[in-house]
């Protein structure tokens, strides 16, 4: 008999953004003039930076002459890519990084999701709530999450609650646990960790020999001093965590696709028996094998933003969305509410008035005010009671949403 992989069956349907599309058409047919503003949205709006379009000319022109064509390439990437990256993401942090420690892909969402590969499925896994739903899905469809309670809490899964009380800071876990997924800048929080909330968690993984993946997609958004843009400037990180890189959102690649995870030569992990494998093998092993390099075009445009034009433009980006983001969080601090986030992230997570959940929230800003955001109960438990507004859509959008709250 044909068998299946039953955790499949296990995970409830994702209904968040359908939900919200149901409702926002809903909306739209019962007030056909009305003007929707889409704050809802993970994806960018900006175009990709020009130095990123030449470069993706220049090779797809490469790859029109048999003396430049290029096929198969390296799995893990060209060494220019890997060199740009070490040299630009890390030396210049004062971080070591060789090459050979660098991954690149086709993007975040497959590498947090398919790291999981190389971690037995005994692993107790800890994931901030609210959480991007790819950490607690892919446990799932790994055996790793247990079973799904009625709250839609897994058994298995030991979730850090990151809320008012705790200032978006998670605590330390009880139990032992395994593996921790943090994302700073946080999705979809906004908020994130200074050096010295974040070295808790590296100490933590250093004593109890657990691992971090952190998750580092909304490190080009960061605006203040204090805060790692690489998990790898605490002492030892190198000896605990994988760190994911994407170009989606620092660059616009989210439809162009690139990004790259770091495995430091020297993180171990166990086997039954107690024996130190190197992870790098592990996923070195995995990555030439299930995957086979990202387009050599793709990887040319994502070189081309290291170069001083490239970086100008990717900075003139960032500070466009992150323009916007002051736009929303002085509009809603002017209207009245309480808010977090948006200093260092593109995303600002704003509290439901007393009394309202997450789908109140939402409700009352589309019907009153013909706004989209995404309820913050769709990304975990502690997410209830909030919503967060995007600082990806235009900024004329972004100024008429706010003007609506006044
Ligand atoms: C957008 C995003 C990513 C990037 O995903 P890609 O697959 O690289 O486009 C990764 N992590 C989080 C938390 C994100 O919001």
């Amino acid at each position: 008999m044909k068998l299946i992989n039953e955790n499949f069956i296990k995970i409830p349907a994702t209904y968040l953004f359908s939900e919200i599309a149901k409702r926002v058409n809903l909306l739209q047919q019962q007030e056909p003039d009305a003007q929707i503003i889409r704050m809802g949205i993970g994806d960018v709006s900006l175009p990709l930076p020009d130095v990123s379009v030449d470069a993706m000319i220049k090779a797809a022109e490469e790859q029109r002459h048999s003396t430049t064509f290029r096929g198969y390439g390296p799995e893990q990437g060209y060494d220019f890519l890997r060199k740009a990256i070490c040299e630009n993401d890390y030396h210049s942090r004062g971080i070591s990084m060789e090459m050979d420690e660098v991954f690149v892909s086709d993007g975040s969402k497959s590498d947090t999701g398919n790291i999981g590969d190389i971690f037995s499925s005994d692993n107790k896994v800890a994931i901030t709530d609210p959480s991007y739903p790819v950490y607690v899905d892919t446990n799932a469809m790994a055996g790793r999450a247990g079973e799904p309670g009625e709250t839609g809490a897994w058994s298995n899964i030991v979730y850090l609650p990151c809320n008012e009380a705790n200032g978006f800071v998670p605590e330390l876990p009880r139990e032992e646990v395994d593996l921790i997924y943090l994302c700073y800048p946080n999705n979809p929080t906004g908020t994130t960790l200074t050096h010295a909330q974040l070295k808790k968690w590296v100490d933590y993984a250093r004593e109890k020999k657990s691992i971090i993946l952190f998750d580092a997609a909304y490190e080009a958004f960061i605006t203040e001093e204090n805060v790692p843009h690489s998990i790898y400037e605490l002492e030892g990180a190198r000896e605990v965590a994988i760190e994911f890189r994407s170009f989606s959102k620092t660059a616009g690649f989210t439809g162009t696709r690139c990004a790259y995870t770091v495995v430091p030569r020297g993180l171990m992990a166990y086997t039954r028996n107690g024996d130190a494998i190197a992870l790098n093998r592990l996923w070195n092993r995995r990555h030439t094998t299930k995957f086979n390099g990202t387009s050599y075009v793709v990887q040319r445009a994502a070189e081309a933003t290291y170069t001083p034009e490239g970086k100008a433009q990717v900075k003139a980006l960032i500070g466009y969305y992150m323009e916007n983001a002051r736009i929303i969080r002085e509009g809603l601090l002017k209207a009245g509410y309480t808010i977090y986030g948006g200093i260092n992230a593109p995303y600002v997570w704003a509290k439901a008035p007393a009394g309202m959940s997450s789908w109140g929230y939402f409700d009352y800003l589309l019907k009153d005010k013909h706004l989209v955001t995404t309820p913050g109960a769709g990304f975990g438990a502690s997410g209830e009671g909030f919503v967060r507004f995007s600082a990806f859509g235009s900024r004329e959008a972004t100024i008429a949403a706010m003007k609506r709250l006044e």
